[in-house]
Formats: C-alpha cells, structure tokens, sequence
C-alpha cells in the first residue's frame, strides 16, 4: 500500500520578479516499509521535495497523497493535525529544546497530540531505550555528544507513531563515525517496519537504502533500487 502518492507535482517560488521552479514535475510513489534516499546536487529540490512529503509545503501544481490523504489540499490546521500524528521530522540540525531532558524533548509531541501524562512518560522511555539513551534520559541537550542529540530527534520523531520518517540530511552535522551509528539506527528502524525517506548528499546513508531517487533540476533523473554491497 502507499504510504506517499505524488502526481505531477511542482512548486515555484516567486522572488520579486523572478520564479524559481525548485520543483518541476515530481510523480512518485512510496510504499509502506520502504526506505528512499533522495540525492542530488545542491539546489536540486531535494528539501523543497520533502517539505511536500511531509506537508510542511504545498505543491504550486499536482497532488500529493499521505496515506490516501490530499494534503496539499487541507487547510493549515489540518494539515499540522495530519503532520504531528503521521509524519515524524529528523533535521541536520537536532532542534532540542535545550531546557528539557531529553525524555521530555520526546514527550513534547505526544503531549501536543494530548497523549496522556504517564503514557507519554513510559512510551518516551521505550523511545529512548531503543535508540540506545536509556541510561541518559535525564540529560539536558548540552549533556549529550552531536550523535547522541540526534538519536534523541529520531527518539522524538518516533513519539506518535508516524507512518512516515522523513530525513534532511540527519548525519550531516556528524562525523563519519558517529554518521554511520545514525546509518545503522535508519537501518534497524526499517528493519522494524518504519517507512524512511531521508534527504542526503552522505554517500553511506545513500548506499545504506534501499532505493535510491536522483534529482536533478527539480525532476527526477533516475529512480534506482540500492545495488547491494
Ligand atoms: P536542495 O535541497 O536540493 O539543495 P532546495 O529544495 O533547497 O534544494 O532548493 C531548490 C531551489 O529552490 C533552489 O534554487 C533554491 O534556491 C530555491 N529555493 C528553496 N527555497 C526557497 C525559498 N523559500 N524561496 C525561494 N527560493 C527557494
Ligand atoms: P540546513 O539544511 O539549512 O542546515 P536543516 O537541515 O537544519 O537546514 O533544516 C532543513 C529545513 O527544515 C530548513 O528549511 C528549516 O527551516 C526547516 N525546519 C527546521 N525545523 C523545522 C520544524 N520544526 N518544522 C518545520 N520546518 C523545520
């Protein structure tokens, strides 16, 4: 079943007088359990392209369907109701609350999903036990080595159960080691069922999923299955 519908999708940006067609055309389908990396060079649109996927953007043209859902369509509340229940964000950049542990950095979107207080706590706990932090719960953001912050991220990104994980170059901050212990965290989280599409220039992260989509000037060039190594 597909979890991401796109149809002739695009999206202009207007500067000035100018337009930037960041998105030219985008037809693309993801099914459940899948794990995509989208790869390009600088300005290709491979961030506006996940900002579609995950309605944080709207197409300028075309449909884009989240589980079944015309999300391009919905008005802006819904779409941030759509988005916190079924789609989790991982960033370069960890974007941690840095005043809170990092248990309560994870319970921050269940409690906007209004998850009760002492399952948000236990669910938070498992969170960061599978990604490795369960002894570091009680650390604040600046306690934590790069790796270990965005193991928290992916930690919260996972909250509410999304069906969709999407990635912006989520190693991109990281050195090559502590990078490929974020690579083996993907792998193990789609080795467990979750659908991942992660946005990258890191040529392991590309290697290490499954199926490879290259971008070019806003369209796709080539849509590969990863040669296995
Ligand atoms: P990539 O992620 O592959 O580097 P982006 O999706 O960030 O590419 O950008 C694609 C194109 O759209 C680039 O030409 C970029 O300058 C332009 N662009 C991206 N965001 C904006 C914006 N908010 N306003 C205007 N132009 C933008
Ligand atoms: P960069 O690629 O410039 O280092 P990041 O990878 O940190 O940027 O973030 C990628 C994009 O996601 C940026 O355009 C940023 O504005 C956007 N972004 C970051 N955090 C959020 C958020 N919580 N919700 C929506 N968009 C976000």
């Amino acid at each position: 079943s597909a979890v991401l519908s796109l149809r002739d999708v695009h999206r202009d940006y207007r500067l000035g007088s100018e337009t930037v067609h960041a998105v030219r055309g985008v037809s693309l389908d993801v099914g459940a359990g899948e794990w995509v990396a989208v790869v390009g060079p600088s300005g290709c649109g491979k961030s506006t392209l996940l900002h579609l996927l995950g309605a944080i953007d709207r197409p300028s043209s075309g449909i884009v369907r989240l589980r079944g859902e015309d999300v391009g369509a919905l008005p802006d509340a819904q779409a941030t109701a759509f988005r916190l229940r079924h789609v989790g964000f991982v960033f370069q950049r960890f974007y941690l609350m840095p005043t809170l542990s990092a248990r309560e950095n994870v319970e921050l979107p269940m409690a906007e999903a209004r998850v009760p207080k002492a399952e948000r706590r236990d669910r938070a706990r498992e969170l960061l036990a599978y990604v490795g932090l369960g002894a570091r719960e009680g650390h604040r953001p600046a306690q934590l080595s790069g790796g270990e912050q965005q193991r928290v991220a992916i930690a919260r990104a996972l909250a509410n159960r999304p069906a969709l994980l999407l990635a912006d170059e989520p190693t991109g901050e990281l050195d090559a080691r502590t990078g490929q212990e974020i690579v083996a965290l993907l792998g193990r989280l789609n080795a467990d069922g979750t659908t991942i599409v992660v946005v990258t220039h890191d040529e392991s992260l590309a290697r290490a999923a499954r199926r490879v989509v290259h971008m070019r000037d806003g369209v796709v060039e080539r849509d590969e299955a990863a040669v296995s190594t």
